[in-house]
């Protein structure tokens, strides 16, 4: 079975206040780490073998910071994964965040045969930074940006936050200013989502056009919105992402990661998750068989729901030869009343089954009308 890999390095130097994902406060190469990276081995080794893996397209790891490993453990851990691997995959992305990726961390993934990083950039504004308590400090950023664009020219990835307290046009105009002077291939501006909302972020309606504003000023300068809220160079969109929109099949390696395995002759599939809790997967005690793991069976209509759901994200829209294999139907028959509405509203990218820029913003309004007329 082919299947693209995410791990989670659920490790962090701090807790910003917008974030959701499952991440421990740890010191950089601080105890525990060692142990950690053996155990995300065995239990890589253990999942190719279990779901039979043979081909792993893309490689994506995450966190959390996994650039909190530090070098040499990084070093071991891309080491293990090339002994355990089938091949090694045509994309290795690394995410890192400016105070733990140094110049040796990021040769240590360069040499390791990471392809793509990941910089964790969000803003240069300091009394923004300061306001969500984002970890590390701004005043590094500069010097980590320049030795990542000079380890991966034309291969790393900047993330951007709009909408964050403290923030108006100007600001993040020259956020986008300051990041496009070290010449990322690939830029993701996210819109800040927190509830409740941060104590000092812009109205909504302000917020929105700060993401409006971004996008457009990120267009400008040569980038394509190809997702949501992605944007790239020619030629270098996420292929791990492109593959969760598309809806190929992955395994999620480490604590809270989950995966996905869909069978194409059935179109039913399975999700299962791993307990948000590294202490547990820590100790060789933790057993997927007694509550670590938790498995969903996904059916035919919560799968073509979740299809439409990650698929139209992506200005590609679904993968139609995929869905046809695995559903039996071309997409266009399960929703022809929808496709039909937004295509006579302009929203629809050509003749493709997919949304235009315009049509991307209104996506919450199209799933709506796409669930009803599944229903
Ligand atoms: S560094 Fe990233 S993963 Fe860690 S707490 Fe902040 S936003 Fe979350």
């Amino acid at each position: 079975m082919e299947a693209s890999l995410y791990l989670h390095i659920p490790f962090c130097v701090g807790s910003c206040d917008y974030c959701d994902f499952y991440s421990l406060p740890v010191r950089p190469g601080g105890p525990g780490l060692d142990a950690f990276v053996d155990i995300l081995l065995a239990d890589v080794r253990d999942s190719l073998a279990r779901f039979a893996v043979d081909r792993v397209p893309t490689l994506y790891v995450g966190g959390g910071t996994p650039s909190v490993l530090g070098a040499v453990r990084a070093a071991r851990l891309l080491a293990g994964l090339r002994a355990l691997l089938p091949a090694w995959p045509e994309e290795v992305t690394l995410e890192a965040n400016p105070e733990s990726a140094d110049g040796a961390f990021l040769r240590a993934c360069r040499e390791g045969g990471v392809s793509r990083i990941s910089l964790g950039v969000q803003t240069f504004h300091e009394p923004s930074r300061r306001m969500v308590h984002r970890v590390g400090e701004g005043s590094l950023l500069p010097e980590r940006l320049s030795l990542v664009s000079a380890l991966f020219p034309g291969a790393f990835s900047a993330d951007l936050i709009s909408g964050l307290p403290g923030q108006n046009e100007q600001v993040l105009m020259r956020d986008i200013e300051t990041l496009l002077a070290f010449n990322p291939a690939h830029v993701s501006l996210y819109a800040l989502t927190a509830d409740p909302k941060l104590p000092g972020s812009p109205p909504d309606d302000e917020a929105d056009r700060l993401w409006l504003q971004g996008r457009d000023a990120l267009e400008e300068a040569g980038y394509t919105q190809y997702e949501v809220s992605n944007f790239s160079r020619p030629g270098k969109r996420s292929r791990h992402n492109i593959r969760y929109w598309r809806m190929e099949n992955w395994l999620g390696i480490g604590p809270a990661a989950s995966g996905t395995v869909i069978d194409d002759r059935t179109g039913m599939g399975r999700r299962y998750t791993v307990k948000a809790d590294a202490g547990a997967y820590n100790t060789p005690a933790f057993s997927k068989r007694d509550g670590g793991v938790t498995v969903e069976f996904l059916d035919r209509l919560t799968l073509i729901k979740e299809t439409f759901l990650m698929g139209f994200r992506y200005t590609e829209g679904p993968d139609r030869e995929l869905f046809k294999i695995r559903f039996g139907a071309e997409l266009e028959t399960f929703i022809p009343r929808t496709l039909e509405r937004w295509r006579k509203r302009g929203f629809l990218d050509g003749e493709k089954t997919a949304l235009n820029r315009d049509g991307l913003l209104l996506l919450n309004l199209f799933l709506l009308e796409v669930f009803e007329e599944l229903e």
